[in-house]
């Protein structure tokens, strides 16, 4: 019963959304640009390990900024947050996802959802692990995702070839001792991170193990430490989407990331990963439909996270 109503309802959202054509696929990164506009999939995973999917939900794609949280998880359990707070903040920028920007005082990026954040998370980790840090990252993506994952070799030597703000970004953040004197290989790694290939089925899976403490509902693995995964979502509901940010919390009320490939993450705690692909992006770089059908999603089933209708699940209550 439960299944079919699901089913149904990602359906109608697909059908809903399918049709509208706003937005413009990135091509900043050249290779990105070869994406179909028309492309469009979505996906819902429970946290008891049901996954529901429709319209292009196997074609594959690049996480992009969608590693962003995964990880600094890792960095969260490898360093500790006191460590990672010396290096980066938690406070929205306003700005846009790759601004050149830092905290006055501190010198911090802002949050490790802007790219000086996670340039400087992936600097973190590739101090610690060196070159056994994309195997690192890989092994742990994978085990959220429950299949083995590669990177898109295009993707990546297309942004390695033209990423010359990041690059800029990198050097500010040596010149002021946010991350080590090896900028290129930290660089090298934040834009094979970016090109990790996932599907839409994958990404809502990820997104359930985050819902679900860290445990993937599918595998049965373990894959973060609890403290980790709320840090991962606090950030994410505050900074996760951007400089649409707050209005995301507003409308839509569940921890997200975005990524400029067209994927969107939302993490309903204790209850659902919810994952969409369309590369039809608005000005701020967030997907259109994502945003689109996460809002009607949020609606139809009050996931706000104040909504009246979403029960809570706090220790508080299970032992009330
Ligand atoms: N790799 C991309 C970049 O650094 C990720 C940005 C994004 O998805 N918003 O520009």
């Amino acid at each position: 019963m439960e299944e079919r109503w699901l089913q149904t309802l990602i359906d109608g959202l697909h059908s809903r959304y399918a049709g509208v054509h706003k937005g413009e696929v990135a091509n900043y990164i050249p290779e990105l640009g070869k994406a179909s506009p028309d492309h469009f999939g979505m996906a819902i995973a429970t946290s008891d390990g049901k996954v529901f999917e429709t319209g292009n939900s196997d074609t594959l794609f690049t996480l992009q900024s969608v590693s962003k949280p995964f990880a600094f998880g890792m960095a969260l359990e490898a360093f500790g947050e006191e460590k990672v707070a010396r290096h980066v903040g938690v406070e929205p920028s306003g700005d846009s996802f790759n601004s050149i920007e830092l905290e006055k005082v501190t010198n911090r990026p802002f949050n490790p959802m802007v790219n000086a954040g996670a340039i400087t998370v992936t600097a973190l980790l590739y101090q610690k692990y060196g070159d056994q840090a994309l195997d690192r990252i890989l092994t742990r993506l994978s085990a959220a995702a429950g299949r083995n994952l590669g990177i898109d070799e295009e993707v990546y030597h297309s942004e390695s070839k033209t990423g010359h703000r990041n690059r800029a970004i990198a050097y500010l953040l040596l010149n002021f001792d946010m991350v080590p004197e090896e900028v290129e290989p930290a660089l090298d790694l934040y834009f094979k991170q970016c090109s990790i290939l996932v599907n839409t089925r994958d990404l809502a899976i990820m997104s359930a193990t985050l819902c679900n403490l860290g445990k993937n509902p599918v595998t049965g693995e373990e894959v973060f430490d609890l403290d980790a995964v709320r840090n991962m979502l606090s950030i994410m509901f505050t900074c996760g989407m951007y400089d649409y940010s707050g209005e995301w919390a507003y409308r839509v009320g569940v921890p997200a990331k975005s990524g400029v490939s067209g994927a969107v993450m939302a993490v309903v705690n204790r209850q659902l990963g919810i994952a969409s692909y369309s590369p039809r992006l608005d000005a701020k770089g967030n997907s259109c439909r994502g945003i689109n059908v996460c809002t009607d999603l949020a609606q139809e089933l009050g996931l706000h996270t104040f909504d009246c209708m979403n029960a809570g699940s706090s220790y508080l209550k299970a032992v009330l």
